[in-house]
């Protein structure tokens, strides 16, 4: 029982007749425990408080909330950074690094650590003498500020090291990734690992030893020097950190090599000048555009997550779909069943081939019982999963789904028959979507009584890796389906995007002009190759000519007539595509398209261009132009951001953000650019304006949009 207690907005303080006192953090109208000011103002009151009482034995600090220690800092207070100039930035950094520095001024601190200890959080729990980390599996640690172009700026890269040594301290900072209770034992990071009834107890007692003369001193004293680390040392973990970091980034995001060089920096000076280190290299990183981009994403990320996909108000809590089902066990539907069973549905999965059925189980249990952490699939998850997927060759075991996503042949009869059959084996109440990649949803709704409870949710290959799903209105949709399916998509961990029905809808339509723009240029005589690194040099994971025969030409045929019948007027289907369908070459899967392959299918590599890719493409070839790099760029990127601009203009998304997620997790857009709009507010409307002029001759794609002339006369931004 507490002898007595005191509250602040943010904390309690309770002070125990054994001499500890306990510190508990629940910070309000927040949906995890965040460092917010208030926090900050708190914590300082609460040490002045503890300052001028009975000398504490011993301090705990834990949290009050459910599942999160503290999950970081306060959003609000990051995304001012880039409009700050440095000195200020470094200035908040070593504000707050003085605050938490009382931490470990005079009693002994333990952090209490049951839930997510995250960024701020963890240098927080950093700043103690002690950790006592549990081994629920809500507990993580990590310091994801890599993610968003920054370094940990309150002393993270200072104590990382000197408590797990540079080498740990650099993979972990400049990795960002997470580490659950027992692996941050193993690492160092805590004192003790436990389950969480027992965790403030088990802080208790490392208090007693820690209250031992001499020993939180020593601790201390050690922690404040310098490492010790012998200049070869130094030297191969600098060089071979670098390269792995180069690989990782190829070279286009500046924090992990600045987190490379801080922590080695500061490893070799005393903790106090490393902290200075710290925080000037946390203020450079706050300047740079990529950080810009990555808040911002980081933000509009946050926005989809609270996005009912219907407009904020009005709208009841959607529908928990709990028994979802697939139909077409596919390349498409094992991917989506087993998001399903990995997100803990038990799945229905249909299909008419029971060969196809029965092959596609395997990959399915071991996709769905792969673990991130350890890399590999685990056989004893499979097991149980194996349990929770029913497979059948009969729509009838479909029956007590509500919620069943059609990914069947992408045919226009055979998707109708298939709905239309599906609608009559699901309850009256069942949401029925298609995966489809062309059809209009109108279209297939006509097979359907009930086109109410119908709608797109459009997934994209390979599913596992792909965070974005399109969910497509038809004109009958209603806003309750919409809302249920945009709810299902995020339980499965995907980024949902709520796209009006139109050809294409959002993704495909803006990823066309950036392919057919790639083959006309490879047929005004630029080699394929060249094409692709000029896109790679701009950050796409693979170039468009890579992608044509990772999609596959007959159906990058077809989805381009689609398109083309569309918008022919700058999307001309271009004849260079059906030749090479005629001649067999449809690429991965055949071994040959633009490229010559060893092997075939997703593994084959890559052997070169061959002379009868020169020779079909002699057949179609065009009049040379100029080709700088820079020219190639802007004929592959230009073209996208002008259909983006229409697909504004159309309403087809209901917020331009949507397009720059949409790019990022279905395309690969470069997230260090933040997006089509995030990249095109960084060059500028007029410019964009001046670089389309010499390509105007090129016909409608590369003129101008009114919007894009509107913005430039005013000077404004795309991301406004
Ligand atoms: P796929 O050819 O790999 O699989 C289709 C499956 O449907 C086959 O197993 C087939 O046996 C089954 N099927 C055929 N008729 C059926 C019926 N009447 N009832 C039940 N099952 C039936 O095709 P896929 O690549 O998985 O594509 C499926 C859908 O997903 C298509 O609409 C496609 O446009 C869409 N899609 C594909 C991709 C991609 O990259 N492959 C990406 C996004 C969307």
């Amino acid at each position: 029982m507490p002898a007595s207690a005191r509250e602040f907005p943010t904390l309690a303080i309770e002070r125990h007749a054994d001499g500890t006192v306990e510190l508990t953090f629940a910070v309000p109208n927040h949906r995890h425990n965040v460092l917010t000011r208030q926090v900050f103002a708190d914590l300082a009151q609460a040490l002045d408080a503890l300052a001028r009482g009975p000398r504490p034995r011993g301090v705990i600090l834990r949290s009050g909330r459910e599942g999160s220690f503290f999950a970081g800092a306060d959003m609000d207070r990051l995304d001012a950074l880039p409009t700050l100039p440095a000195a200020e930035v470094a200035r908040l950094c070593d504000a707050g690094k003085e605050l938490l520095a009382r931490l470990s001024a005079d009693w002994p601190t333990v952090a209490v650590i049951d839930g997510a200890c995250l960024g701020g959080g963890l240098e927080l729990a950093l700043a103690c003498d002690l950790r006592v980390a549990t081994t629920a599996p809500h507990t993580s640690l990590g310091l994801p500020e890599v993610k968003l172009g920054l370094l940990p700026g309150w002393g993270g890269t200072v104590r990382l090291p000197r408590l797990i040594g540079p080498g740990p301290a650099v993979e972990f900072t400049a990795s960002g990734e997470p580490v659950d209770g027992p692996t941050a034992l193993r690492l160092g990071l805590v004192d003790a690992c436990v389950p969480p009834e027992v965790a403030v107890e088990s802080a208790r007692r490392l208090l007693d030893v820690a209250t031992a003369p001499g020993t939180i001193a020593r601790r201390r004293r050690r922690l404040a020097a310098a490492v010790p680390l012998d200049p070869c040392e130094q030297e191969f973990l600098a060089a071979t950190a670098a390269a792995v970091m180069l690989g990782r980034t190829g070279g286009r995001y500046p924090a992990p090599p600045t987190i490379l060089e801080t922590i080695l920096a500061g490893t070799s000076v005393e903790a106090a000048e490393a902290s200075r280190l710290e925080s000037a290299a946390f203020a450079r990183l706050a300047g740079t555009p990529v950080a810009a981009s990555l808040l911002r994403l980081f933000r509009i990320g946050e926005r989809n997550r609270r996005d009912p996909g219907v407009g904020e108000e009005g709208m009841a809590e959607p529908r928990p779909l709990a028994a979802p089902g697939v139909v077409g066990a596919g390349i498409m539907g094992a991917g989506i069943a087993a998001a399903t069973l990995r997100a803990g549905f038990a799945t229905t999965l249909v299909d008419v081939n029971p060969d196809a059925l029965a092959a596609s189980v395997p990959g399915i249990l071991e996709e769905a019982a792969w673990s991130r952490l350890t890399k590999r699939s685990d056989p004893a998850a499979a097991l149980e999963l194996a349990g929770r997927l029913q497979a059948s060759t009969c729509l009838a075991a479909l029956a007590g789904c509500d919620l069943v996503v059609e990914s069947v042949l992408e045919r226009t009869d055979l998707k109708q028959q298939v709905l239309a059959d599906l609608e009559r084996a699901v309850a009256p109440d069942a949401i029925i979507a298609t995966n489809t990649s062309t059809n209009p949803i109108a279209k297939l709704a006509e097979a359907l009584a009930e086109p109410g409870r119908f709608c797109g949710m459009h997934f994209f290959n390979p599913v596992r890796r792909m965070v974005l799903v399109e969910v497509i209105r038809g004109p009958a949709t209603t806003d309750a389906t919409v809302a249920a399916v945009v709810a299902h998509a995020k339980r499965l961990g995907k980024c949902p995007v709520v796209v009006r029905d139109s050809p294409g809808f959002l993704v495909n339509r803006v990823l066309m002009p950036y392919l057919h723009e790639a083959v006309e240029m490879v047929r005004e005589g630029i080699e394929p190759a060249r094409v692709d690194r000029v896109s790679r040099g701009f950050g796409m994971p693979m170039g468009p000519i890579e992608l044509y025969d990772m999609i596959g030409l007959d159906t990058a045929f077809y989805a381009g007539l689609v398109l083309s019948a569309a918008y022919g007027d700058r999307i001309e289907a271009s004849p260079l595509i059906p030749a090479f369908v005629k001649a067999g070459r449809l690429g991965r899967k055949t071994g040959a398209g633009f490229y010559r392959f060893q092997g075939t299918g997703p593994k084959a590599r890559i052997i070169g261009s061959d002379a009868e890719t020169a020779r079909m493409v002699a057949r179609y070839a065009l009049p040379p132009r100029e080709t700088s790099d820079r020219m190639i760029a802007d004929r592959l990127f230009l073209p996208m951001l002008l259909e983006a601009l229409r697909v504004l203009d159309e309403g087809i998304v209901r917020d331009g953000r949507d397009v720059d997620l949409a790019v990022i997790h279905a395309l690969g857009f470069p997230p260090f650019r933040g997006g089509l709009f995030a990249w095109a507010d960084s060059l500028g409307a007029a410019e964009i304006v001046r670089r389309l002029a010499p390509l105007g001759d090129l016909g409608v794609r590369m003129q101008p949009t009114e919007r894009l002339l509107a913005i430039a006369r005013a000077g404004g931004r795309f991301t406004d």
